[in-house]
């Protein structure tokens, strides 16, 4: 044991100290830390370097080893519908429309709270055993999911979904904005939830209660999301109802701003992305949705050359069906390549940042999606000894191409451990799947009927 000297100060304490064969910082640099350590104190990463240097600088009540892996931040999807697991693979391979309206809105109007809890449990044991550590969510009773959330250790942004009034939901606006001040408050002092105005889209709100929704965004200062430009349907529905084309009619009214995340962005003409840029808006890209309800494919890397802060998003996993970022962060850099005709358009970085850093703008949380000092201690491990990821030759171009998300061993959000080589340390899957087995035969009774 070294004593300290005069030269020497005393190590500091920290909770916990990781060893790791690689760190995949994602910091402004994108640094790639190799024989490193990462030094952990109240949920927020108080230092990175070699793991020689965290050892003399550090005193850790806890240390954990992963040898033999690469550490990254957890992913951050933008972009889901998280108690839709429900309905994962209850009807495929149709229209967006005659998918909603036929088979999703018929199930979704008998869900009950017992049923929301399962499938947002169901939802947070994938992201956690898959590396997504936090996520922007839209959904019904959104107090539920926030609930599931709160225990299993996520952290996410929560939007109470709202069409125009009456709906099933809501009789009136101020039915509904009230609603979404209770959900604010209720997670107002919680470190690991937070809450979102959203509005499900321009063709299915009215433009003046667009406008309000995005006033009261403004009022709790919380982000604005909204599905937007998704499909050459939703631009004829919107140039038929309004006379101006998605992206046109949030800028007239004045709703593409820095607070806004607008989801899909897969329509968009040359001009509109102009306007995205010049207006500082978010845009999550979902390309696996996009690809099986044949949206199209968004003009990523044209929107990137122009500024605009693009995100990654799963969507529900009704239309995915999967809720693993790692298979979109693959998806979005080859469609990208498809869309651009250039095999160099959304590569293996550009995705990579489109999951972790530009997501959690996405989310208004832009400390997350990185690893680097101050910053929340969200991060994963992949192990290296899974064959298709020998040998190594670029740490960013596996994450990218080459992982499925299987090869994730340890997920850590705010510094605690949720999964660790197998076992989901927040979550009891067996009971779990119990209760999934129950809810798919209510959904089978529901569908037939
Ligand atoms: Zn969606």
């Amino acid at each position: 044991m070294t004593h300290p000297t005069a030269n020497t100060p005393a190590p500091s304490p920290c909770d916990l100290i990781i060893k790791a064969d690689v760190v995949v910082t994602q910091d402004d640099a994108r640094r790639i830390l190799t024989d490193a350590g990462v030094a952990i104190k109240d949920g927020l990463v108080l230092d990175i370097g070699s793991y020689a240097s965290m050892e003399t600088g550090y005193c850790p009540a806890q240390r954990l080893d992963l040898s033999g892996k690469m550490l990254m931040p957890g992913l951050v999807n933008g972009h889901t519908h998280l108690p839709m697991t429900l309905l994962r693979g209850v009807a495929d391979d149709l229209p967006l429309m005659e998918w909603l309206e036929s088979h999703i809105w018929p199930v979704e109007a008998h869900l009950t709270d017992e049923l929301i809890t399962i499938g947002a449990q169901i939802g947070c044991a994938e992201f956690i055993r898959t590396g997504c550590t936090s996520f922007l969510n839209g959904y019904f009773h959104e107090h539920l999911t926030g609930n599931a959330v709160a225990d299993c250790g996520l952290r996410a942004v929560l939007g109470e979904g709202f069409f125009s009034f009456p709906s099933p939901m809501f009789k009136t606006a101020e039915d509904c904005w009230q609603t979404l001040r209770g959900l604010n408050r209720q997670f107002e002092t919680h470190s690991r939830v937070r809450t979102a105005i959203t509005p499900h889209a321009a063709f299915t709100v009215m433009p003046e209660e667009l406008i309000a929704s995005f006033e009261l965004a403004e009022e709790l200062d919380i982000p604005w999301q909204i599905h937007l430009a998704e499909s050459p349907m939703e631009t004829a529905v919107c140039l038929d109802k309004y006379g101006k084309r998605p992206i046109e009619l949030l800028h007239h009214h004045g709703l593409l701003t820095k607070r806004t995340t607008l989801h899909h962005c897969v329509d968009v003409t040359d001009e509109e992305i102009e306007i995205l840029a010049d207006s500082g808006v978010n845009v999550v890209h979902n390309p696996v949705s996009n690809l099986k309800l044949c949206s199209g494919i968004s003009p990523v890397q044209k929107m990137l050359d122009a500024g605009v802060m693009v995100g990654l998003g799963t969507d529900g996993a009704s239309s995915n069906n999967q809720l693993n970022m790692f298979r979109d962060m693959g998806l979005a850099a080859l469609v990208g390549k498809v869309r651009h005709e250039d095999a160099s358009a959304v590569n293996a970085q550009s995705a990579l940042d489109m999951a972790t850093r530009n997501s959690a703008h996405c989310l208004g949380w832009p400390e997350l999606g990185r690893i680097e000092k101050g910053c929340p201690a969200d991060m994963i491990a992949l192990d290296l000894a899974y064959p298709n990821l020998m040998p190594v030759f670029n740490y960013v171009s596996h994450a990218v191409y080459g992982a499925t998300g299987m090869e994730v061993c340890m997920t850590m959000v705010g510094g605690e451990v949720l999964y660790l080589y197998g076992d989901f340390k927040t979550i009891d899957i067996n009971l779990l799947r119990t209760n999934a087995l129950q809810a798919s035969d209510w959904v089978h009774s529901v569908a037939e009927r």
